[in-house]
């Protein structure tokens, strides 16, 4: 079963690391691993982390950009850059897709210029937040939860024109739901059910309820944190999120964001792109042959923003 993955972190552990994308141990997705799972399309997230300072990060975001090219795309003939959703159903059996996302808009400061920029580059996501306030919204990690401003729903609507996916993981409550008044293409890239693991960053049914009703989509992460409220966790875990968002009706609406390379605790059983295979042998023990396949790969597709 083919698989689509909305979120990892390999950029950032190449940029702050000087890793090998080709075998590094150290990654949870390296090309070896790749190219031996079943994940055919794999998002990889330009993250700047807060230590970079304010007039640096729109140069660290370039810098992750060029290493997406250079060190992931470029090396090799059967990684495909994906543009559309055209590039997607378009992929050769032998072929694996690549889409670049970003994970907050403090690198684009003010400036729309900057988030076009982006885009040209080739950006098909874009996460409004991480969880410090920027000049587009409050992160989940503010106290005073703001939601959009003014400069924030200029970017919302420059992301609906360029058909790009806003991405409300790590947004602020009320920022999320002006999100969903307002973006034509609304998904969580990694969030799970906050009735299941009371994690700040998951999502409550209100929140889950409108996004399957805006008909965005949500990529289950694999991050212990976000799974329970114990450890260790194991892929039973992840299967509960699932089975509870398929239960509220968002069996069209769901997938996969491991954020595998972006968090230090997965399942014992789920803990690199290799174990995908087996994961998704056992989900299929739990739900029927068209939901598995709606969840794994087409629900991704079928929602993918970006006309050729
Ligand atoms: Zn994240």
């Amino acid at each position: 079963m083919n698989i689509i993955d909305a979120h990892c972190d390999v950029l950032f552990q190449l940029w702050e690391k000087d890793l090998s994308f080709f075998s590094s141990n150290e990654l949870q997705v390296n090309y070896k691993k790749w190219m031996k799972s079943s994940v055919k399309v794999q998002c990889f997230a330009i993250f700047v982390p807060d230590y970079v300072s304010e007039e640096s990060q729109f140069n660290i975001a370039l810098e992750m950009v060029d290493l997406f090219y250079t060190h992931i795309i470029e090396p090799y003939d059967d990684i495909k850059f994906i543009s559309s959703k055209e590039d997607l159903l378009e992929l050769k059996e032998n072929e694996r897709g690549a889409v670049l996302t970003l994970e907050g808009c403090h690198v684009i400061g003010r400036d729309i210029a900057k988030l076009k920029t982006l885009i040209r580059l080739g950006v098909r996501a874009v996460g409004l937040t991480w969880n410090q306030a920027n000049a587009v919204c409050d992160g989940i990690g503010e106290s005073r939860g703001a939601g959009l401003s003014i400069f924030g729903k200029e970017v919302v609507e420059t992301l609906n024109k360029e058909r790009i996916w806003t991405d409300v993981s790590h947004l602020s409550y009320q920022g999320f739901f002006d999100v969903m008044e307002i973006a034509s293409y609304p998904m969580a890239s990694h969030s799970n059910v906050k009735q299941l693991c009371s994690h700040r960053r998951n999502l409550d049914e209100k929140q889950i309820s409108s996004l399957i009703e805006r008909k965005g989509w949500m990529g289950i992460t694999f991050v212990s944190s976000f799974l329970a409220d114990k450890e260790p966790t194991t892929y039973q875990d992840v299967i509960r999120h699932i089975l509870y968002v398929i239960q509220m009706g968002g069996s069209s609406s769901i997938g996969f964001g491991s954020d595998f390379d972006g968090a230090t605790s997965y399942p014992i059983d789920l803990k690199d792109c290799l174990h995908y295979n087996r994961f998704v042998k056992e989900l299929a023990h739990y739900i029927d042959q068209a939901d598995l396949q709606r969840i794994c790969y087409q629900n991704f597709i079928d929602k993918f923003p970006r006309l050729r």
